[in-house]
């Protein structure tokens, strides 16, 4: 009742169509969430997303909830999460790909991490807010402080191949935990060129990991 009565004096509208939302739907109408781009990647072991990682053996599957497109939903929730400061957007994301996961076996979900600095900037890790929405519906734990960023810069367009090569390696700190017999789901907002995600999984497998499962809200078609 009280939500009822907030939401009469701060109306909530749908990010996508923005019709005025009823207290039971987040942050997009039902007719929305309905046509949310939803990929089948969780019913096809072989997606694209998992064939850009099948050269790493540790890595057993890959999945995206959504695709991404310049002008679709996805764009919107996501920019919403990341750049407008609405980080419960990222709870709601995990919970929502929850069913496409449930098949799966990990022991614990570990979200990309963020540099310090992008964190300070943004007051959260979006990929952690995701992972926490998925780790509270199977009861497991989310291990922020697993792996570290270290290298905060994205764009190396303007760096040599040596460089790039240099500052992928160090991209993420050593993982100082015996991970033996352990699987992890890696989340993440969207993978792109899944290079990041190499480099991590990496520090993972260095550690002794048992296996890799990777969630992604989101992937371009
Ligand atoms: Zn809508």
């Amino acid at each position: 009742m009280i939500r009822d009565f907030v939401s009469l004096l701060f109306p909530q509208n749908c990010l996508n169509c923005a019709q005025s939302l009823i207290s039971e739907e987040q942050f997009i109408c039902t007719n929305c969430k309905i046509d949310l781009p939803v990929t089948s990647d969780h019913k096809n072991p072989e997606n694209d997303l998992f064939r850009k990682f099948a050269f790493e053996p540790k890595i057993k599957s890959a999945s995206a909830y959504l695709y991404y497109s310049r002008e679709g939903i996805t764009r919107k929730l996501l920019h919403n999460l990341k750049y407008k400061g609405k980080k419960e957007i990222g709870k709601t994301l995990g919970q929502w790909m929850t069913p496409t996961l449930e098949f799966l076996e990990f022991d614990f979900v570990l979200p990309v991490p963020l540099h310090p600095s992008k964190v300070r900037k943004r007051g959260y890790n979006q990929s952690e807010q995701i992972a926490i929405g998925i780790a509270e519906v199977f009861a497991l734990d989310v291990k922020s402080d697993l792996v570290k960023r270290k290298i905060a810069t994205k764009s190396q367009t303007n760096k040599s191949k040596a460089d790039r090569w240099i500052n992928m390696e160090n991209v993420y700190s050593e993982v100082h935990e015996d991970l033996s017999g352990q699987s992890v789901l890696i989340v993440d907002d969207v993978i792109t060129t899944g290079a990041t995600i190499g480099m991590l999984s990496q520090r993972l497998i260095q550690a002794n990991v048992e296996s890799i499962h990777l969630a992604s809200v989101a992937r371009g078609k």
